[in-house]
């Protein structure tokens, strides 16, 4: 392939039914080198993360009758940003071909000549009904699946649907059912459908905000009615909802319902996230702050041309170690650069960043803070020291080693900025109600958080610098540590739970023990 232009080239990526972790391995490929990202209502906004961060992205609308644009003008902007050659990914809520009028944009692009490629995705007429604890099929209780959309084409005369046989299928997953509910389940009944059969209603399935409600053929439309369900939701008619009182795994997750905001550096946020996630949490990744390692820096060029002349290493955190290393690889050196230095950190994070540069930590204190570090450096020998960390820090580990005797120079490796949240969805810190966040994403709004997760002082005010301060005492915050939560405070925020160690194991625990504490 030469340097010229590349072929006009659309991915139509189903994005599934709301949680990120339901995308496909090539649908990440494909968003991972998109130059532009065509998205939906029903896509996860964290799918935008996967994303390079340079790619433009372009939010299509559509929630019922509030279209941001047409889909004319859909199409037209794809087959229009790919001519341009632009490696575009169309991210369309649950399956692209399965409603939602994927087949009518990829026929706009057939018909333009320009290049396309569908990769499947997980329907919500699959997914939220297995996260509301309903299989579709079961070999006593369904042995045929109909999925159908309850809202026809506007001014189409005559139903499309044969409801007589459709009262004779196992089971019925109907999209876009809502606001037809009670008429749908009219006419199955009328078509003889049995009105004792169980039928439910998965509002927001397979996200935080599923609410489900489960009765029957004859009760469902005024029990959805009464609950205050509406749109998007699934239909599910058949036996098998049945099965939901015994196989609901999806809502007895610790962490259902609830949002949560991590806000650390998007290096940092995998462990954290993943956690949160495996409890049941919707996580938002959206870091408050950027690391910038700081060029040039003679100070560490001159302090890495002498590394024989240190005993220590002190390195206080990930993001620390990480710049040191980068830098020293920089400098044409590798591990073995600190074969005859003692290699201090304050906690297990940084440890675990050294290791994987096959690198071991020689001292860490019992409690990861830094007068713990100084409390250590106590019974050691005194010898020189490099103190390599963030521009601005705590003075604690200067005047504490100094005051041991230590001989000690200090290089900053990097200063923290705050990130640019412009590209982002608005985000709005909600009260609870009964424990469950009840509030939807506003198409034109904000995306409501339950909880967010403070993990350095430096988060916390990166933080501040997004929310108004007449808004930041609605901020729910569980707090890494006691410097953390001293800084939250100062800048208006609500700790209301703090980790009994600075490890994401224990931030975990905090978060848990809030929740647990306010149910009872
Ligand atoms: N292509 C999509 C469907 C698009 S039509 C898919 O395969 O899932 C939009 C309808 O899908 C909504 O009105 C709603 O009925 C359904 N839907 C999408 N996401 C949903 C979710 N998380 N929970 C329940 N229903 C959902």
């Amino acid at each position: 392939m030469g340097g010229g232009k590349k072929p006009a080239m659309v991915y139509l990526v189903g994005a599934g039914p709301g949680d990120p972790g339901l995308l496909t391995l090539r649908g990440a490929q494909v968003l991972g080198r998109a130059d532009v990202v065509v998205y939906d209502y029903l896509a996860s906004p964290e799918l935008l993360n996967l994303a390079p961060k340079g790619a433009r992205k372009i939010y299509a609308g559509k929630t019922g009758a509030n279209h941001t644009l047409k889909q004319v003008e859909i199409n037209e902007l794809l087959v229009s940003e790919a001519r341009a050659g632009n490696v575009v990914v169309r991210l369309k809520g649950g399956d692209p071909y399965v409603f939602g009028r994927g087949a009518e944009e990829a026929l706009w692009l057939s018909e333009a000549g320009v290049g396309f490629e569908v990769v499947p995705g997980v329907s919500s007429a699959i997914a939220a009904a297995a996260a509301a604890g309903i299989p579709l099929t079961h070999r006593d209780l369904g042995s045929q699946i109909g999925i159908l959309t309850g809202h026809e084409k506007p001014g189409k005369e005559a139903s499309a649907l044969d409801f007589g046989a459709l009262a004779r299928m196992g089971t019925l997953s109907v999209v876009m059912g809502a606001s037809s509910l009670e008429t749908i389940l009219a006419n199955l009944a009328s078509a003889g459908k049995d009105p004792a059969t169980p039928a439910a209603m998965v509002e927001w399935g397979a996200t935080s905000r599923q609410k489900v409600v489960a009765s029957t053929v004859g009760d469902l439309a005024r029990e959805a009615k009464a609950a205050g369900l509406t749109s998007p939701a699934l239909l599910v008619v058949g036996e098998v909802v049945a099965l939901r009182d015994r196989l609901n795994w999806f809502e007895k997750r610790p962490l259902f319902g609830k949002r949560i905001l991590v806000a650390r550096t998007r290096e940092q946020a995998g462990r954290l996230s993943m956690a949160l996630r495996e409890l049941g949490a919707e996580v938002l990744e959206r870091p408050a702050i950027e690391i910038r390692p700081i060029e040039p820096n003679p100070g560490l060029g001159a302090a890495l041309a002498n590394l024989p002349g240190y005993g220590y290493l002190i390195l206080t955190s990930p993001n620390g170690a990480k710049v040191f290393m980068g830098a020293l690889f920089g400098h044409g050196l590798d591990s073995r650069g600190l074969h005859g230095l003692r290699i201090a950190a304050i906690g297990p994070g940084t440890a675990e960043v050294l290791t994987g540069y096959g690198l071991k930590v020689d001292l860490m204190p019992v409690r990861f803070v830094a007068e713990g570090l100084v409390e250590l450096f106590g019974s050691l020998p005194p010898g020189r020291c490099l103190l390599a960390r963030a521009r601005e820090a705590r003075d604690v580990l200067i005047t504490g080693l100094r005051g041991l005797g230590f001989d000690l120079d200090l290089v900053p490796l990097y200063e923290t900025l705050t990130a640019d949240w412009s590209g982002f969805e608005k985000l709005s810190f909600i009260d609870y109600n009964n424990g469950h966040s009840v509030e939807k994403i506003d198409p034109k709004g904000s995306i409501p958080v339950d909880l967010v997760t403070l993990t350095s002082a430096s988060v916390a005010s990166g933080l501040a610098r997004h929310v108004p301060v007449g808004d930041r005492a609605r901020v729910r915050a569980v707090s890494i540590g006691p410097i953390t939560t001293q800084a939250a405070r100062d800048l208006g925020f609500t700790v209301v739970s703090e980790a009994s160690e600075a490890t994401v194991g224990a931030l975990v625990e905090a978060t848990l023990g809030y929740l647990a504490a306010k149910k009872a």
